[in-house]
């Protein structure tokens, strides 16, 4: 007879909580141990997803029933590379799982980048969202204009916050340090530069509607970059297609009336160098590009520079050009291109797997993190199925990371630990009006968890 199957999980993020979520429902017997290296679950629903969309966050229920199930085990404050190793985790369970996503950010490589004030927007998003190591982010909003580089649903998120008016970020669960820095914020006009066109945009219909309907905010755009869109749009799939519409119907109807800020998309744009006066940025000189590809698909349609240039002001710079993973430990083979740990459709070898983000690259939103938790949940099922001898030797499971776990005095956090954290945040947010106020202390959060 088989051993009860014993599966880490490293990473308490969508891809995790997916994971764990479709093996329970499919193992009758088994034993899933959730690692995490903060103090609190949910990865980038907690710390990524903007705190004016809660309806996202709503997956943080279905998240809350696979931690709480009786199979299912929550080991948070446990860094994997610092605390225990990727060889102790397998000689402890049968699989295990890597899901510890994406979480540095990529850069431009441009001269001026490392001035005052050009900020990557994962550590924005930190900023208000309440990651610990963003809390004390020097960031400067005594400028009119903001440039973001990147037009993803990230660079969106950030124009939002940045343009949104103060009382409706009020009600949100934004960190306190970052609704009073906005609240003195002197920004007026946003840029969301891009290197290539508008049917090459990669925010989505949703996120740009939010935008074009902001209060007391006008979206303006270049009209000229639109001159090809017209001819194209029949002929493009259904959702490029209603964006485009979407963006063509706002950039020609003139609204009246008049407002205090500006959205302004730039397309065909790529940063050449951020300029500065006192170490601290206030221009960026952009390079103007044509798209090269003709034939090919339009979303291979590649950016080449021309002669052409401008310069924009900017008081602040958002770097928002994607996330990036990182190596873990050597002996997992990290694909440096893709930025990806090594992986076959989320397999790395016998028994080891990776999910999310770290074996996708940090693209996609909750939705396509799931359906790729669920496959490499599925491809672990056949695995075993076929290959029952990987379930078959007996494994210490918790117990033995435990006894490494405490011989490093590492405060584990469990479950009921987290909920203690769950519940003073809430209740310190119900006196500010706002759904939680983040814990931005590590210390503090494990002392309420020790309490
Ligand atoms: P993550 O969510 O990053 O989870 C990884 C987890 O691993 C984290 O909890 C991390 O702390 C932990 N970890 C890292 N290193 C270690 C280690 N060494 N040891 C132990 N644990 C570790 N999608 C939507 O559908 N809607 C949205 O509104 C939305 N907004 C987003 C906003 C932002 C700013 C970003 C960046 C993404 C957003 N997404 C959104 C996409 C969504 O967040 C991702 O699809 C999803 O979070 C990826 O899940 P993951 O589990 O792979 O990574
Ligand atoms: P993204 O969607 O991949 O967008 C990255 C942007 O950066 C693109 O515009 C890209 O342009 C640009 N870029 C990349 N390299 C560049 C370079 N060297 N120079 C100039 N521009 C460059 O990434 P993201 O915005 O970080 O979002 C990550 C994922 O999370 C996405 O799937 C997103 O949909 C999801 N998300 C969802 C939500 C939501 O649902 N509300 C919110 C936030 C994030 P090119 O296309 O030219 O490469």
């Amino acid at each position: 007879m088989n051993s009860l199957p014993r599966i880490s999980v490293v990473g308490a993020g969508p891809a995790g909580f997916y994971a764990a979520q479709f093996l329970l429902k499919k193992l009758k017997r088994c034993e899933i141990d959730i690692y995490e290296r903060l103090p609190v679950p949910f990865g980038l629903v907690r710390f990524g997803v903007a705190p004016d969309h809660p309806e996202v966050k709503n997956v943080e229920n279905t998240f809350t029933k696979v931690a709480e199930h009786q199979n299912v085990r929550f080991l948070g404050n446990v860094c994997l590379g610092r605390d225990i190793t990727v060889e102790e985790l397998k000689k402890a369970y049968h699989i295990v799982i890597l899901a510890y996503g994406a979480e540095k950010s990529r850069n431009l490589g441009i001269p001026g980048e490392n001035l005052n004030n050009v900020i990557s927007a994962r550590r924005v998003v930190g900023w208000y969202n309440g990651v610990p190591w963003d809390k004390d982010l020097s960031i400067d909003l005594s400028m009119r204009e903001v440039a973001i580089v990147g037009q993803g649903n990230v660079a969106i998120d950030v124009a939002r916050i940045l343009l949104t008016p103060i009382d409706d970020l009020k009600k949100t669960d934004i960190t306190q340090h970052a609704l009073e820095a906005l609240s003195r914020s002197k920004v007026r006009t946003v840029y969301l530069i891009g290197r290539r066109g508008p049917l090459q945009a990669a925010f989505t219909i949703k996120e740009l509607r939010e935008m074009i309907k902001l209060k007391n905010c006008k979206t303006e755009w270049i009209a000229d970059d639109f001159k090809d869109v017209s001819n194209v749009i029949n002929s493009l799939p259904r959702p490029k297609k209603r964006i485009s519409e979407l963006m063509l119907r706002s950039a020609t109807e003139n609204l009246p009336g008049v407002c205090e800020k500006k959205f302004k998309p730039l397309f065909f744009r790529t940063p050449l160098e951020f300029i500065g006066k006192n170490q601290t940025v206030n221009k960026v000189k952009l390079g103007i590009n044509i798209l090269q590809g003709e034939n090919e698909d339009i979303m291979n349609q590649k950016a080449v520079l021309t002669d052409l240039h401008e310069t924009i002001d900017c008081g602040l710079a958002i770097i928002s050009i994607g996330y990036k993973s990182t190596p873990i430990e050597e002996s997992i083979e990290f694909d440096q291109n893709l930025g990806v740990l090594k992986n076959h459709y989320g397999k790395i070898r016998n028994g080891l797997y990776a999910t999310g983000w770290v074996a996708t690259g940090p693209s996609g939103v909750i939705l396509n993190t799931m359906n790729n938790s669920f496959g490499v949940a599925e491809l672990i099922l056949k695995d075993i199925e076929k290959n029952p001898s990987l379930i078959q030797e007996s494994k210490p499971g918790y117990d033995y990371a435990h006894s490494i776990l405490s011989q490093r005095s590492i405060q584990v956090v469990s479950w009921r630990d987290w909920l203690k954290i769950n519940e003073f945040e809430v209740n310190a947010g119900t006196k500010l009006g706002k759904p939680r106020e983040k814990i931005l202390d590590m210390e503090k959060m494990l002392d309420i968890a020790s309490s």
